[in-house]
């Protein structure tokens, strides 16, 4: 896992992925939690949802004026159906 490539990483307090600049998870970023996680897909479930909690504070602040989207379908939806 001690890399030094480019590994798609959440920039805080953007959540736009450090390596691609798109919304993070992007879909590197999907298939890496999907590998390291791949034998015990509750505790990505809880590692996803405490990003989500995490993110949808940081965008509340940066955006004030904007109500905050839902974040499930970003952050958890695609982990859990299969
Ligand atoms: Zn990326």
């Amino acid at each position: 896992m001690a890399r030094r490539a480019p590994d798609h990483r959440p920039v805080r307090p953007t959540w736009r992925c450090g390596t691609c600049g798109i919304a993070w998870p992007c879909s590197p970023a999907k298939l890496r939690l999907l590998a390291a996680y791949r034998l015990d897909r509750p505790a990505l479930l809880a590692h996803l949802s405490a990003l989500q909690a995490e993110a949808a504070a940081h965008l509340a602040e940066l955006n004030p004026s904007t109500p905050p989207t839902d974040l499930t379908d970003r952050f958890t939806a695609w982990a859990s159906a299969r």
